[in-house]
């Protein structure tokens, strides 16, 4: 999509700092980390958010959270612990339309809730 930001850094025109990537999905560090390390881990189709997510769309999902566990490893956060996380939709805070998963780690991360 052309006025997907994530699809702009999935293409290369916009810069990011990528920490892993295979034939259909990418991982960068997030630009406003929310914890020491904080990776968003996105599929190279576009799609808005889980919501949107087809049949044919499962696949690549389950490709997002093998790279979160490799990712994890590579980070050397494996053991100490890490979160994976979608936002979908507007009372969870969605705020980029392109499906994406936090990797957060690094810290003793707060209790999910309101
Ligand atoms: O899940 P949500 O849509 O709220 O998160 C979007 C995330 O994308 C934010 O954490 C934001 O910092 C990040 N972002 C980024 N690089 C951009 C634009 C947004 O890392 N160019």
């Amino acid at each position: 999509m052309s006025d997907c930001i994530f699809c702009k850094i999935v293409e290369g025109s916009l810069p990011s700092t990528k920490v892993y990537e295979d034939d259909r999905v990418v991982a960068f560090h997030d630009i406003q980390p929310a914890a020491p390390i904080h990776i968003l881990i996105i599929p190279k189709k576009h799609f808005a958010s889980l919501n949107e997510a087809g049949e044919s769309d499962w696949e690549v999902i389950g490709q997002i959270h093998k790279a979160a566990q490799e990712i994890a490893k590579k980070l050397d956060v494996a053991d100490s612990g890490y979160r994976v996380v979608t936002n979908c939709g507007s009372n969870a805070g969605q705020v980029v339309h392109h499906l994406h998963y936090h990797l957060l780690a690094g810290a003793k991360l707060a209790p999910l809730g309101v």
